[in-house]
C-alpha cells in the first residue's frame, strides 16, 4: 500500500482528527510546520519536544485506508 499523498483534501481530513486532538492542542502544533498531515510530511518542527497525551490518528480513514500504525506521526523520531 502506498503511503499517504500530501493533498489538499488529505490535508482537510487529517484536520478533523490531529486538528482536534489533546497532543496537537496542548504543543500548539498548529504554529509549527508542517501543520497537519504528519503522516505524509513528517514530525512536526515544533521547538520544544511534542508531550504526547494521546492520539486520534487511528480514528482517521486514512490511516485505515494505508494500513497505518500507532500513530503519534507529528511525535515521532
Ligand atoms: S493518520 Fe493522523 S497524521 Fe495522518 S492524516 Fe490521519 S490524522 Fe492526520
Ligand atoms: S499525529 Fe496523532 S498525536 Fe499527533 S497531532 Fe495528529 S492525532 Fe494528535
Amino acid at each position: 500500500m502506498d503511503g499517504v499523498q500530501d493533498t489538499p483534501v488529505n490535508a482537510e481530513i487529517c484536520g478533523k482528527y490531529c486538528g482536534a486532538c489533546p497532543t496537537y492542542k496542548r504543543n500548539f502544533l498548529a504554529r509549527y510546520g508542517p501543520g497537519t498531515l504528519f503522516c505524509a510530511r513528517g514530525t512536526s518542527l515544533a521547538t520544544s519536544k511534542v508531550k504526547t497525551m494521546g492520539c486520534f490518528c487511528p480514528a482517521c480513514e486514512l490511516f485505515t485506508e494505508h494500513s497505518l500504525v500507532i500513530g503519534y506521526f507529528c511525535a515521532k523520531k
